[in-house]
């Protein structure tokens, strides 16, 4: 599974490193977040599809499956 987030949709709410903390960084200065690897680690699948749902601005998107 890959992981992105659309930079231009993110509002630094955090939500979703709240949901997969070992996924998503957020950066020092305006909070956006990034993946910390565009492939997501076995096992850290169902906390990526968590934090898609849990995006208010619909800025995260996968690609494949587990
Ligand atoms: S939950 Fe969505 S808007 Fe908030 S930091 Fe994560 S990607 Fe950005």
């Amino acid at each position: 599974m890959k992981v992105k987030v659309d930079q231009a949709l993110c509002q630094g709410h955090t939500l979703c490193a709240m949901k997969a903390p070992d996924v998503f960084e957020l950066d020092d200065v305006d909070g956006h977040s990034s993946p910390v690897s565009p492939e997501v680690p076995a096992g850290l699948e169902s906390q990526v599809v968590s934090a898609v749902r849990s995006c208010p601005e619909r800025a995260i998107s996968v690609e494949g499956t587990a």
